[in-house]
């Protein structure tokens, strides 16, 4: 029977509700959201001694942090080639370099704190969908090498077998960093570090609206945070609403827009057939512009995201769309059940970046364009860094963030940039 739920949340032990207390009047630092990027900067922050009040409008990980694929990656959305001709060589690898140091403290934090999420240094495959992506990996492995000192390996296609029990792609390239998570538990796991180091944590609030007072007040707030359960007076504040930005600052509308993202998982797979699927038990995302990424569950079922789905149809037509992506890689798969089906909803904009920097006064970090599970732990801390008068390091800093005409119905929007991708996808 497949269920319209999230693996994830439905294996986490139930979360504590962060229900209990009155909101301040007044605090250091108001966090926006509560997922990676509010939880990792709320940890620091308090780490960092400073008076912390996470505010979320519904529970903590509820947006994209308890319901992704739980791929901890060690690089960034765009090949290095790609960041160089857009950034420099000298930016691109920076911001390379952070991505990887994203990965590391992931793995960190998880020990530091003793988050049990099931983390595993898997590393990554990128597998190639067509013959010429596999030249590109080539030349990705050049540059990356050249520009960064970073070490990838290649895998021709006759010798995809030791990685990917399927014939259906053309090589691949694998990453060793990185590694899986178990989203839910990892978010949750944050949030409870973040608590126990001091942070106040408060769901259920939503913030409507942000107002930067004219002159500091006496005892040094600089923002009056509206949220429907009262004002809270804060001298900073960290966005971390990430795909919802744009509701409460007007100069974010209009260029972060929502895209989601559906996901399913089989039920358990016997252990000999999922260790031939994915021997290393790595995880895995091909090369297309509308990527499958997928990967084992602790309990070997075939974790399957991404596609051509659309957001606002019958969540039917979109099992289909995933299912039969999966069985075109793996028919074999056709025999079990699917038992959970989810979505969830990543911020995007044109320039298919990370954002982090400052607006107004106010620090944001966001759109980490499917990477989030390790850069937004990462740049959640620089953030906070910053707040702390900390040095920090952020090459994604004030990126200029395009406008989108005519962006008011952003479900439209996304479901025909991901129908067009699908087409080139097809076609090229
Ligand atoms: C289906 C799916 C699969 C993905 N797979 C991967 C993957 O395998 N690897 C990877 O690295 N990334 C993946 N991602 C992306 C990754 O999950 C995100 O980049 C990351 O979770 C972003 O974290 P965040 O804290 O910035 O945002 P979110 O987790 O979205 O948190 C933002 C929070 O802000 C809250 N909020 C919004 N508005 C307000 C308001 N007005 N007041 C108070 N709170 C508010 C929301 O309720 C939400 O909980 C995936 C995303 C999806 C949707």
């Amino acid at each position: 029977m497949t269920q319209h739920e999230c693996l994830w949340t439905a294996s986490a032990p139930a979360p504590r509700p962060y229900l209990d207390k009155p909101l301040p009047g007044k605090t250091d630092v108001v966090v926006v959201g509560g997922g990676y990027t509010g939880t990792s900067a709320a940890l620091a922050l308090a780490k960092g001694g400073a008076r912390v009040t996470l505010l979320e409008a519904q529970s903590i990980g509820w947006g994209a942090s308890a319901r992704n694929g739980g791929q901890a990656l060690s690089c960034l959305h765009d090949p290095l080639a790609h960041l160089v001709e857009k950034h420099g060589r000298d930016r691109a690898r920076a911001m390379f370099l952070a991505a990887v140091r994203a990965a590391e403290t992931v793995e960190q934090v998880i020990k530091d704190e003793s988050i049990e999420c099931d983390y595993w240094r898997s590393g990554s495959v990128e597998a190639a969908s067509k013959p010429a992506h596999f030249e590109t990996f080539e030349r990705e492995q050049a540059m990356l090498y050249d520009v960064a000192g970073y070490k990838v390996q290649l895998v021709p296609k006759g010798e995809v077998a030791s990685e990917l029990g399927t014939q259906a792609y053309h090589g691949l390239m694998i990453n060793p960093r990185g590694g899986s998570v178990q989203p839910a538990k990892f978010v949750h796991g944050l949030a409870s570090a973040a608590e126990r180091a001091g942070a106040e944590i408060h769901e259920a609030t939503r913030v409507l609206a942000i107002e930067r007072l004219g002159l500091p007040a006496r005892d040094g707030s600089r923002f009056l945070v509206r949220t429907d359960r009262g004002d809270v007076h804060a001298k900073d504040v960290v966005l971390a609403a990430n795909a919802w930005v744009g509701t409460f600052i007007p100069e974010f509308r209009g260029r972060v827009f929502p895209v989601e993202s559906f996901i399913l998982a089989t039920e358990p797979l016997p252990a000999e057939l999922a260790a031939r699927l994915i021997p290393n038990n790595r995880v895995v995302y091909d090369t297309r512009r509308v990527l499958a990424y997928y990967r084992l569950s602790p309990d070997n079922r075939m974790v399957w995201g991404g596609e051509v789905t659309f957001s606002g149809v019958r969540p039917e037509a979109n099992i289909h769309s995933l299912r039969r992506g999966m069985l075109r890689i793996f028919p074999e798969l056709s025999d079990f059940k699917i038992e959970y089906y989810w979505g969830g909803t990543l911020g995007l904009t044109l320039t298919e970046s990370a954002h982090a920097g400052m607006i107004d006064g106010m620090w944001y970090s966001m759109c980490y364009v499917g990477h989030g599970v390790t850069l937004a732990v990462y740049l959640g801390r620089q953030v906070a860094n910053g707040i702390l008068g900390r040095s920090v390091d952020n090459p994604f800093a004030d990126l200029p963030i395009p406008r989108i005409p005519l962006l008011r119905d952003r479900t439209w929007y996304a479901n025909v940039v991901k129908a067009w991708y699908g087409f080139l996808d097809r076609i090229a």
